[in-house]
């Protein structure tokens, strides 16, 4: 993926800590990238490394996960790393299965945990 494309970054939290060091470790790669997550993910994601163009959306269970699929909609996003936690129910999982569905239709690469997401930088990298 050459610069100016977007990626689209959702941790929930038990997978926040995750995703920042994803980001932190990954952030030359990411570095010519937008990046676009739902509002806790990108602030995670803004600490760990400063230095990339994230826009923060709102939180997910705010609707956050939804801005996303409508960005998906939209042809603006170009790949989706969501680091979900299989361990944990929440409130807004019809819009977790709303945002996959989405990214299944509009057929774009999504991750759903981080050994995924490792080979799809890679693979968006080369
Ligand atoms: P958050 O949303 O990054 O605002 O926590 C993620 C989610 O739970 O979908």
């Amino acid at each position: 993926m050459a610069g100016g494309k977007c990626l689209a970054l959702i941790a929930h939290d038990q997978k926040k800590d995750d995703m920042a060091e994803f980001a932190r470790r990954n952030r030359e790669t990411f570095a010519s990238w937008k990046i676009v997550a739902t509002g806790t993910t990108g602030g995670r994601v803004i600490e760990a490394a400063p230095d990339l163009d994230v826009t923060r959306l709102k939180s997910g269970p705010l609707g956050g996960d939804q801005q996303i699929g409508a960005l998906i909609a939209t042809g603006e996003v170009d790949a989706l790393i969501f680091f979900v936690d299989p361990l944990t129910p929440m409130p807004h999982d019809v819009d977790v299965k709303a945002l996959m569905r989405l990214a299944i239709v509009y057929d774009i690469p999504m991750a759903l945990n981080e050994a995924t997401a490792d080979k799809l930088i890679a693979t968006l990298h080369a």
